[in-house]
């Protein structure tokens, strides 16, 4: 689903967020594709098109979260919610260790396979930016 989001609430949005995605931190600039506003609680799931329900996600980021909101972990054998950039502190979740994004926790974990943070693609330029100083944002 499509909903207008008005183009100061774009702003606010990737303003606060530094214009990095809010899932694997990616720049703005980094990136080919214009970042994108994702709904974090998908509309679908009664999630509002309002600032506190809404990140800055790159494009791959988004389109593999699509409108979910958990996945199962097969570790602690529970479902688990994603990350959740309003709630959740992402160096809580995540450490960056030579281009890899290492889940620290469960919510972690299911986020980081669901969102496919580490394909080699990526993986590659990550280390890239990190040879330029571009990433990570801390
Ligand atoms: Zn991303």
């Amino acid at each position: 689903m499509t909903t207008y989001i008005p183009d100061i609430l774009r702003r606010e949005v990737a303003e606060r967020a530094g214009f990095r995605c809010e899932y694997c931190r990616v720049h703005q600039d980094d990136r080919l594709f214009a970042h994108e506003i994702d709904h974090i609680i998908a509309e679908k799931h009664g999630g509002q098109t309002v600032n506190e329900n809404l990140s800055l996600a790159c494009a791959e980021c988004n389109r593999f979260k699509g409108s979910d909101l958990c996945s199962f972990d097969a570790i602690t054998e529970t479902v688990v919610t994603l990350f959740h950039p309003r709630r959740d502190q992402w160096t809580a979740h995540f450490r960056v260790v030579e281009g890899v994004i290492e889940p620290l926790t469960s919510t972690g974990r299911v986020t980081a396979r669901l969102l496919q943070f580490n394909r080699i693609d990526s993986v590659d330029r990550r280390r890239s930016l990190m040879r330029l100083g571009r990433y990570p944002a801390d």
